[in-house]
Formats: C-alpha cells, structure tokens, sequence
C-alpha cells in the first residue's frame, strides 16, 4: 500500500487525485492532505479520507478546522513548515504537488530532499528552481513523475529512466509540446482586449483551476510547459516545438531519428496521467471515459501565432536568458494573472506587465534558494508597480 501526501487537495488536481484514490482504496491511503484557505472543503475530505495530517496555509483557518474536527484521528497544523513537515514525514513514500504556483516550491522541495516519489503538477516549481530541483533529485534518490499531461505524455513515449538524464542516448530528434490554445483561440486579435476573467476561465477542453486557465488564454502555460520540459528531459528548448491542437486528444509526442513519432491519446481527463504516475510503472483504472477517435473524427494541427500569443516569446526569452529569469517571468505572470482575475487589468496587460518586469529584472545565477526566492521577490514588486502603469 502507497501512503499519500495531497498538496492542494481541495483544487482540481487535488480533486481528480482524489477521485482515484477513492477507485483503489486497496492501494493507497492518505498521510495528510493540505488547502490553502478552504475550511468547509477540507472539513469534508478529512472525515472521507480521515487523513493522520490536515495543513492549512495560516493560523485561523487551521484553528476553525481543528474545532470542526475536533475527536477525530487528524491533527491539523499550519504554514509552510507544516506544509513541509507532511512532505517530508517518514511514513509517506508518494507527495502529489499540486498546489498552485511559488507556494508549492518549499513543499515539493522537501519532498525531493526526503527522498520521496514526486508526482509534479506544479509546474511553477520547476520553472522557478529548476536547476536546484533537479540537483536536489538525484542528490536525495528522489523519483519525479510529471503529472501534467504533455509531460506525462512525453514520459510515456520515452524510454524508461529518461527524467533528468537527457534524450540523446534514447535516439530522439525532437519532443512536440500540444496545446489547445485556450478559450481565445478563434477570437480577432483585437478584441483580446475586452476578455472577462469568467471567459478565460472557461476552457475548452479542460477544467482546470483559475490560474492555469488563464495561463492557458496567454498559452503562458505552454510557455511555462516549454521550461518544465527543458528541466524534466535535459533539453534545450531548441529541441522543443510547440502545436496548436485544437481538440486536446493528443497530449504530446516524441520524434525519433529513425523517422518514428510516438504519441501518447486520449479524452482530456487529468485522471489518466494521475493514475499513470500513482501506479507506475503498473496500470490502474482511472475512471476516464474510454478514447473513441470514430467520435473524434479529426485531428487538427496548426502553429501558434505570437501576436496572439506574446507570452510564449517572453518564456523563450527567459530559457534564453537562463539563470533566475525563468523566477523573474514565473512571478511576473503570477501577479499580472492575479491582477487580471481581480478585474485590475485587461488580459491583454498581462503580456505587458511580464515584458516590462523581464526588461527590469536582472537574471543572476539560480543555483541558491535563496537567490531563487530573492529574484522571486523583486519580480513581484516590479510587476506590483507595473500593474498601476496598465488600465
Ligand atoms: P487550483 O487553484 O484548482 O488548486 C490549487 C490548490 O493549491 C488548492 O488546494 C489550494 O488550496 C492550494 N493552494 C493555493 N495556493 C496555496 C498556497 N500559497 N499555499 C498552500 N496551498 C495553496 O489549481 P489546479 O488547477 O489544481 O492546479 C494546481 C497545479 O497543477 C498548478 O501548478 C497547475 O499549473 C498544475 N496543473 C493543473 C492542471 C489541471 O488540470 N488543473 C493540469 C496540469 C497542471
Ligand atoms: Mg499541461
């Protein structure tokens, strides 16, 4: 039996992780689960899953939990060092990181130090410490899965052991990055400008938390996925290139030398690379409703237009520029996204307000985390005092 830390069990990968561990309750059972400020939903999963740990982000909302739950087996503590205290215990072998954004980077730190298995959904935690990260991996033993779907895709059609350790001995020529090109992909350039944050969030073919849905409109998320892939398959960016694929069937796909692609299919169901990272290198049921490609019928594939989409050029840039500069974009879009959902700016400031904090900032070397979360810093105050030169 697997024993689980959740990080951000009350958001959609929390959810849809959840969701199998309910299938197989044989197989795994729950160390601690952890929410940001989400009392009632956490009440809820801890008399379900009667966790040993509940973490809440701060005091307060650990305090209101701790009352509602107050008799049962699960002890509830707070901030980051509990977040990195239930990542880290002994008695768990597997740590979903699914929490959102910089706030996930401890957490999942502590789980590659305490030499766990990684199921990496949070992707902002690689892009900002990349190189830290993968240091840390092979220094503590730690195994890394991605849980993102194109890199979970990617990592099924490489061969085995491939993360961390470079693709040119496996014989492959490129890896092909699919994206749907979000809820915005059909509209005139022009209008990007009056986009609601509630049209934004309404993807397509995913149902995802705020943040990645917006991410997804400025295909930042690709953006982001571009770097992501860089740490996870030792690769330049130049080896990357990314597709618009309209109905989000393919995940991804490799290119070998000898002329093979390998693809890896299926319904838009982040199920499916949950469960294959939960029971690699078995396979389990997930739930996910079954491929039927008759239904499908065609598979559309298009390049990406930078006017459209200007932030996959800002996170060129940053691989480019290497170094702290992937930190310094990662915070930049984190405060200019955050902005845009308060209504603060329009969406098509947010690409505005990266650019200006990336010609601000200066990248320095990443290889500290305290250069790491110095750079992270500054990138927030930049883009805080960008934010009021938009609207
Ligand atoms: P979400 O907003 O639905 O959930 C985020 C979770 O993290 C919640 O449980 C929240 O309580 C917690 N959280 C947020 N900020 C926190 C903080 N500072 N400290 C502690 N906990 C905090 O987000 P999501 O869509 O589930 O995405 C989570 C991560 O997975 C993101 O990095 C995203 O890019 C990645 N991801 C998501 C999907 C998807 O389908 N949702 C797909 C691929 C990758
Ligand atoms: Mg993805």
């Amino acid at each position: 039996m697997r024993r689980l830390t959740l990080l951000g069990a009350t958001g959609s990968i929390g959810a849809s992780t959840l969701d199998i561990v309910r299938r197989h309750r044989a197989r795994y059972s729950i160390h601690a689960l952890t929410a940001d400020t989400r009392v009632e939903a956490m009440h809820d999963l801890c008399r379900e899953f009667e966790p040993a740990f509940a973490v809440m982000r701060d005091a307060p909302s650990a305090g209101r939990l701790a009352d509602s739950l107050a008799g049962g087996p699960t002890r509830v503590l707070d901030g980051e060092s509990g977040l990195c205290e239930v990542a880290a215990a002994a008695e768990v072998d597997t740590v979903v990181a699914g929490i959102v954004g910089a706030g996930g980077l401890l957490p999942t730190l502590a789980a590659v130090s305490a030499g766990k298995r990684v199921l990496l959904a949070n992707k902002e935690a690689l892009v900002m410490a990349g190189e830290l990260f993968m240091r840390e991996l092979s220094r503590h033993g730690a195994e890394l899965l991605p849980l993102d779907s194109e890199h979970n895709a990617i990592f099924q059609c490489l061969p085995p052991a491939t993360i961390g350790q470079g693709i040119d001995a496996a014989g492959v020529e490129r890896i092909i990055l699919t994206g749907s090109g979000g809820p915005f992909r059909d509209l005139e350039i022009d209008a990007l400008e009056d986009v609601t944050p509630a049209q934004a969030c309404n993807h397509p073919n995913w149902d995802m938390g705020p943040k990645i849905s917006v991410d997804s409109a400025t295909m930042m998320n690709k953006g982001l996925e571009m770097i992501e892939a860089c740490w996870l398959f030792a690769v330049d960016q130049s080896v990357i290139d990314i597709v618009l694929h309209r109905q989000s069937i393919v995940h991804s796909m490799v290119a070998y030398r000898d002329g093979s692609v390998i693809a890896q299919l299926g319904n838009p169901d982040m199920r499916t690379p949950i469960a294959n990272a939960l029971a690699w290198p078995e396979r389990i049921e997930s739930g996910v409703e079954p491929l039927d490609l008759l239904r499908v019928g065609s598979l559309d594939f298009m390049p990406a237009d930078e006017r459209r989409y200007p932030c996959l050029a800002l996170a060129r840039e940053a691989w480019h520029q290497g170094g702290t500069a992937p930190a310094i974009l990662n915070a930049a879009n984190e405060v200019a996204v955050a902005a845009f959902l308060d209504g603060r700016i329009r969406f098509t400031d947010i690409a505005r307000v990266i650019e200006a904090v990336i010609e601000q900032g200066r990248s320095e070397p990443a290889a500290s985390l305290d250069a790491i979360l110095d750079a992270d810093d500054k990138a927030r105050k930049l883009a805080r005092e960008q934010l009021s030169e938009q609207v």
